[in-house]
């Protein structure tokens, strides 16, 4: 079967129907993958076992459970830590996640965003064709996630509800799309529009900038940024190397074209610098989306946090041996948004060959969480997948991958990113506590 991560998410045996509904989402991720046939025969007997309808068994949380038991019986390996009792017990499957919550509440998603901007997106009015093959990406990710409205419905206030609200998410830390070319001169989400969701979330979020690509015009670029970090204190960058311009694309370690904006960054004291690699999506030159750029920019800005988003997958092995042969550097990371999310719940052994790559050669300090929501609508079941997985032992003796120990995993999922960017943990959890509370009442 061919495998195509963007048309993955159509087709859904099952589509959601809530967008709070995290379980609803993961299950029918897993209904719908490769092992997705396998999987779905034997829900019918879980489902029977816990005493539900098929239909309430998918949308609960024993229905993601049971996928993932599932995946680990069709394929035969442990990807998944979960027990029978958790596939057909709600209160054992309740204990459990209290379990797994409690072994890593702090979590930042280092990898999020809106995807909307006043006036939104208009054929011909304000988005080119281009423009709107995006747009229409992301618009369909968001109906088969349940948001009706796809892109309309990734505003402000749905980021807040489903990643805040509604997931176990402490801190998003969200950027915004450039590609100006393809919408009418604008950013495709300008920094003014996505300001918002900071202001409304202070202590649980961070804003990062974005938008910025030199083949616009350095002098413009630079301009650009000191505008983003004086009029909107921005903690970070992410960038795209593929872009819109005529040129199409540039590298991190251009000295005439980016060192200048590197040298601006020190100014600055912007030390977390981002970029999209990996997944060369549509209509984009899938070779800037390699990570070899980020060898030489790391060595001559060793002040400086260089992160692969998506880990660069399917390239995620570059990016791994710029360290792994390397191992002095200690400015090189990678983020796991999409990556996860589309390998874990439809093949999961090439998510262990990544996450297990990422963390023998990158190492546990270096890797970090992301979900790309509200791309994948609520996070909460990526979450949950993270805690639940492993990488089973056959992988761990042939390749020298780690075992996803709790430390780990509690070091990925937040740890790592609240150490480069000084998250204040206490202060966010206790934030977070009262936006719990908030969505509650
Ligand atoms: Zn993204």
């Amino acid at each position: 079967m061919e495998f195509n991560i963007l048309n993955h998410f159509k087709g859904l045996e099952h589509q959601p129907q809530d967008p709070l509904n995290a379980n609803e989402i993961g299950t029918s991720l897993f209904l719908g993958g490769n092992m997705g046939d396998r999987i779905s025969k034997k829900m019918d007997g879980y489902a029977k076992s816990a005493g539900m309808s098929r239909r309430n068994f998918i949308t609960s949380s024993l229905g993601l459970s049971a996928a993932m038991f599932a995946a680990n019986e069709a394929s035969g390996m442990e990807f998944f830590e979960v027990t029978k009792d958790e596939i057909s017990d709600l209160d054992a499957n309740k204990e459990m996640m209290q379990v797994a919550r409690a072994s890593s509440d702090f979590i930042v998603d280092v990898h999020t965003h809106v995807c909307t901007r006043p006036g939104h997106y208009v054929l011909g009015k304000n988005t080119s064709e281009r423009g709107m093959w995006f747009v229409q990406l992301l618009d369909d990710l968001g109906k088969a996630f349940g948001l009706k409205n796809g892109t309309l419905d990734m505003n402000v206030e749905n980021y807040g509800k489903l990643i805040l609200e509604n997931s176990d998410t402490t801190v998003g830390i969200y950027n915004p799309f450039g590609f100006a070319e393809h919408y009418g001169g604008q950013d495709m989400v300008p920094m003014s529009y996505q300001a918002a969701v900071r202001k409304q979330y202070p202590k649980n979020t961070i804003m990062l900038a974005g938008g910025l690509t030199p083949n616009q015009g350095l002098s413009k670029t630079l301009d650009r940024l000191r505008m983003y970090a004086k009029d909107y204190q921005i903690s970070g960058l992410k960038l795209y190397t593929f872009d819109a311009t005529p040129k199409k694309g540039w590298w991190f370690d251009d000295e005439k074209l980016a060192y200048p904006i590197w040298e601006e960054c020190r100014k600055l004291g912007i030390k977390n610098i981002g970029c999209h690699k990996g997944i060369p999506f549509g209509q984009f030159y899938a070779r800037y989306a390699h990570a070899e750029d980020f060898d030489a920019v790391a060595d001559d800005f060793l002040d400086l946090n260089f992160i692969a988003y998506h880990s660069a997958w399917p390239y995620h092995a570059e990016i791994a041996a710029l360290k792994s042969f390397k191992p002095q550097r200690k400015n090189l990371y990678c983020e796991v948004g999409s990556t996860f999310a589309a390998t874990v719940s439809s093949r999961p052994l090439e998510c262990a060959h990544v996450l297990g790559t990422l963390l023998r050669d990158l190492g546990p300090d270096y890797v970090l969480w992301g979900t790309d929501s509200l791309l994948w609508g609520n996070p909460q079941w990526q979450i949950d997948a993270f805690r639940k997985f492993q990488i089973p032992d056959e992988l761990v003796e042939g390749y020298g991958y780690p075992k996803l120990t709790p430390e780990i995993k509690r070091k990925v999922l937040g740890e790592n990113a609240a150490r480069i960017w000084n998250i204040d943990k206490q202060q966010a959890m206790q934030a977070k506590i009262g936006l719990r509370a908030e969505a509650v009442a």
